[in-house]
């Protein structure tokens, strides 16, 4: 038996794994005791790995317009295809759609392929779907797309702040670890604000179960709190800040009084009162946020919000202290590293950083190319498929994703598909939702095949190890970009052999150029310059280890921002103000409920993996639609009856599921059934796409539906 060491596919906590292989099987998955992000713990998805492996089901063989064909023909047919669209209608007709499960060196070659040699600015990820509002509100606040924080820090709190985050579900390892902190620190207090009561309050101290929507409100109202009770750090705000004023202000255009903050909130005011005590009394405060901040049409605020709380308490850079956001997918970092947004470039360099460019043109050597590198930001993700149903994009590469399912206004989406002229698809399993919109296929390698790294919700960098083969002739996504890269006259710049090659220009990138005096280094706190001279064996070995990597942190860093120097040109972090907004998906009498929209503890996304373990089918095994037994009387609906939501886009069917642990006008259905599972329930179809206008991040937890039994 062998054993090797490799990183669960699943969540941003990026949980170490060791895998046992016996008789070219994976027989066992353990959690790796030696990884940090874990220490040896597993959640029930990580612990079922094994038994979601297995060649059924895959897709093994290339496919062009339904017939199956070899590598050659298929790689020829994407290049001749692609360069015909750009033939005929231009080089932004072409477009890219990646994902948070393609590993760092995928996600490079892409955006190297697209932006760099295609010369299209069109390329977006699915993490647009997850926490592109927390990227826009660091960059904001505190000069770069950098998460202060570290997992230690959630152990070393006074006070954690759980908010639009069920951790108990989502993101389970981490949560262990600040169960068992909690239990061994009788001091530390968990807050957790939530609509729902959710599997996290098992551990909270107090819990406020707000209004959808108003957690901007919440946080504006806590920092005129902290003002008006002289809670505020004046030295480290002098210090360290700028913008208090302006963001004080606008707190205040709204009654900063406890009980109007508490009604617009829909709480009650002495809970209210005695977290915001909590919070300005204790320095070491961590608060985490997920997708029920994010996913809104106000997110980037409602970060910003947060972020401006820390900022005025000096409680960010400390042990045990920052406004943390966790993302949900497993690369979604490694995706914002490489520049896989449609407003970055590469290596956290946006289109508007200091000197970007024309470095990045330089570096990939693309001077020479006609179209050069793209001069603005490309279509983000909804806006992307809108371009496509607009006739603009012609072309479209998806990558281990499925927008027929995630995207909001999912039918708009299919319909969108349908009229492209070309859809390219590089996918593992044969059989999802969007395979019937693809003219080309191009079978994938997927977790225990794929070798490359990936980086956690606390910028720590792990190798993801290649274990068993692909089956058939599924090939890994690097390697599949790379062959039409070639075939497109690019060959030399996309000459890997080894995803440590990739690694290596990868990291090269990160520290071209970036050095102090240089002009836009400030804000390049992604550097990992001290990664690129590994070699193959170094590579292969490579411990996990958290960004930056520097000369003069060649073993990492823990936490950002001790020295209170932020990443923008002066320094100082930015308060910024924030006026709260309400959902945009407005409820109407025709669509009465709010819609709440999330995954449940057991499954991952739509399932293709998940699905395939009995184990994991046990805890959640069909759609359902939870409601409070009241709203389930005043609807004619009982437990167990199956009944519709009707929302913007469409209609989801599945049985009620009653529950006193949630809001009175609020429904809350899974996103992860498909029409292959379920027939009619899925979850994007209900939902229409307003967005963030800063992040362009869809408003995915405030849908507006009607219910009806069936
Ligand atoms: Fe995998 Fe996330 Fe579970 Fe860890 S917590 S085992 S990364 S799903």
């Amino acid at each position: 038996m062998q054993q090797a060491r490799t990183t669960c596919p699943y969540c941003g906590v990026g949980c170490g794994v060791t895998a046992d292989i016996e008789g070219g099987r994976i027989t066992d998955v353990e959690g790796d005791g030696d990884h940090p992000a874990n220490h040896g713990r597993l959640c029930v998805k990580g612990a079922a790995l094994a038994e979601t492996l297995g060649d059924h089901g895959r897709l093994t063989r290339p496919r062009v317009d339904g017939v199956e064909v070899d590598w050659d023909t298929a790689l020829d047919a994407v290049a001749s295809r692609l360069q015909a669209t750009r033939a005929s209608a231009g080089d932004h007709a072409v477009a890219a759609y990646l994902s948070g499960q393609l590993l760092t060196e995928d996600y490079y070659v892409a955006n190297k392929l697209f932006k760099g040699f295609l010369g299209t600015p069109h390329l977006d990820t699915n993490s647009r779907l997850c926490m592109a509002s927390a990227v826009a509100a660091y960059k904001r606040s505190l000069g770069a797309d950098a998460v202060p924080c570290s997992y230690e820090d959630l152990e070393e709190a006074e006070l954690v702040v759980l908010v639009g985050s069920n951790l108990a579900w989502n993101h389970p390892v981490l949560y262990q670890r600040l169960r068992t902190a909690k239990s061994r620190n009788p001091l530390m207090r968990v807050v957790v604000i939530d609509p729902r009561v959710t599997d996290s309050c098992e551990i909270a101290d107090l819990y406020l179960g707000l209004r959808p929507g108003t957690d901007a409100r919440l946080f504006t109202g806590l920092l005129a709190w902290m003002a008006d009770k002289g809670r505020l750090d004046d030295v480290y705000l002098v210090q360290h800040t700028a913008g208090l004023d302006e963001a004080l202000a606008a707190a205040r255009e709204d009654d900063v009084s406890i009980s109007a903050i508490a009604a617009d909130c829909d709480v009650d005011a002495e809970r209210l009162e005695t977290f915001f005590y909590w919070f300005a009394s204790q320095l070491h405060v961590v608060t985490l946020y997920s997708q029920g901040i994010n996913q809104s049409s106000s997110g980037t605020d409602k970060c910003q919000a947060i972020i401006n709380c820390h900022l005025a308490g000096g409680k960010i850079g400390l042990p045990g202290a920052g406004p943390f956001s966790i993302t949900g997918q497993p690369n979604a970092m490694g995706g914002r590293e490489v520049g896989g947004l449609a407003n970055q470039l590469a290596a956290h360099m946006d289109y508007d950083s200091v000197g970007a460019p024309d470095r990045v043109t330089r570096f990939w050597a693309t001077e020479h190319l006609t179209p050069s590198l793209p001069e603005a930001p490309g279509h983000k993700a909804v806006a992307l498929f809108e371009a496509i149903e607009r006739g603009e994009i012609q072309a479209l590469w998806v990558m281990a994703t499925n927008p027929a399912v995630s995207l909001p206004d999912a039918n708009r989406v299919r319909a969108a598909l349908e009229k492209c002229p070309l859809v390219i698809v590089s996918e593992c399993m044969a059989d999802t939702d969007l395979l019937p919109y693809a003219d080309i296929v191009l079978p994938a390698s997927s977790w225990s095949e794929k070798d490359g790294t990936m980086t956690n919700s606390e910028r720590r960098i792990s190798r993801q190890r290649g274990m068993l083969p692909p089956p058939g002739e599924a090939r890994h996504d690097w390697w599949i970009v790379c062959e039409a890269a070639r075939r497109l006259g690019f060959g030399e710049a996309f000459d890997y052999s080894h995803p440590g090659d990739i690694f290596a220009e990868h990291a090269r990138l990160s520290g071209f150029e970036n050095a102090p005096g240089v002009p836009g280094s400030e804000a390049r706190l992604f550097d990992i310059s001290a990664l690129a001279e590994l070699d193959r064996a170094g590579y292969d070995a490579l411990a996990p280890i958290q960004w930056p990597v520097t000369a003069a942190s060649p073993r990492g860093t823990a936490r950002l921002f001790e020295d209170g120097r932020f990443a923008t040109a002066d320094g100082r972090a930015r308060l910024l103000p924030v006026r709260p907004r309400g959902p945009e998906q407005a409820l109407s009498a025709e669509r009465p409920l709010r819609l709440n929209t999330g995954r449940v503890r057991d499954q991952w996304h739509t399932m293709t993996r998940t699905a395939r373990a009995p184990r994991l089918m046990n805890h959640r095994a069909e759609p359902f639609i939870e409601i409070t037994p009241e709203d389930a009387a005043a609807f004619g609906v009982g437990d167990q009856q199956l009944a519709k939501l009707t929302g913007a886009g469409g209609e989801y069917s599945a049985r009620v599921r009653l529950t006193k642990g949630q809001r009175r006008g609020e429904a809350f259905v899974p996103m992860h059934w498909t029409d292959r599972f379920s027939g009619a329930a899925r979850t994007g179809s209900l939902l229409a796409a307003h967005l963030d206008p800063i992040s362009g991040q869809p408003e995915s937890k405030h849908g507006a539906v009607s219910l009806a039994p069936l």
